[in-house]
């Protein structure tokens, strides 16, 4: 199996509810290393751009919104197929269509405030983690 990288995003809803590690723990269990981390409060220009693929979409202000309403924590994981494990562990977009168990069905409120954000195809994540992470240290390990 391929050693893949992804980004994710602890969105704000799951930083106000102290559940970093909580989430973390997750990740850790299912093989996924962090490689790289940030905590940032993304302003709406970061958001706006990190979203551009939904800019014609109904949600999209209220994403941008969303976004930026309080810190968010972004990490690079590394893993055996860490993309679609991550999306595994992650669950449905909508956290009442989520499987039992996963970070949306514990964590997330509704299908906007969804905990966590999880790339979604190798060339989206390549570019997400450049998005955030470019020039900094990422320590594959
Ligand atoms: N979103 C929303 N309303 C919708 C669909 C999506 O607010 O009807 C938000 C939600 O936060 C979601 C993000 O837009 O996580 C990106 O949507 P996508 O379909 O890419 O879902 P994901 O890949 O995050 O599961």
């Amino acid at each position: 199996m391929a050693i893949e990288r992804t980004l994710s995003i602890i969105k704000p809803d799951a930083v106000a509810k102290n559940v970093i590690g909580q989430i973390y723990s997750r990740f850790e269990a299912a093989g996924l290393k962090v490689i790289a981390a940030r905590m940032v409060h993304l302003s709406e220009q970061q958001a706006g751009q990190f979203y551009a693929v939904h800019k014609e979409r109904p949600f999209f202000k209220d994403l941008v919104s969303f976004m930026t309403s309080g810190p968010v924590m972004i990490q690079a994981l590394e893993g055996e197929n860490a993309i679609a494990r991550n999306r595994e562990l992650m669950g449905a977009t909508d956290p009442k269509k989520a499987d039992k168990g996963t970070i949306r069905a514990d964590f997330a409120d509704s299908i906007d405030a969804n905990a966590v954000h999880g790339s979604d195809a190798a060339e989206t994540a390549a570019v997400e983690i450049a998005f955030f992470f470019a020039g900094m240290n990422v320590h594959s390990r």
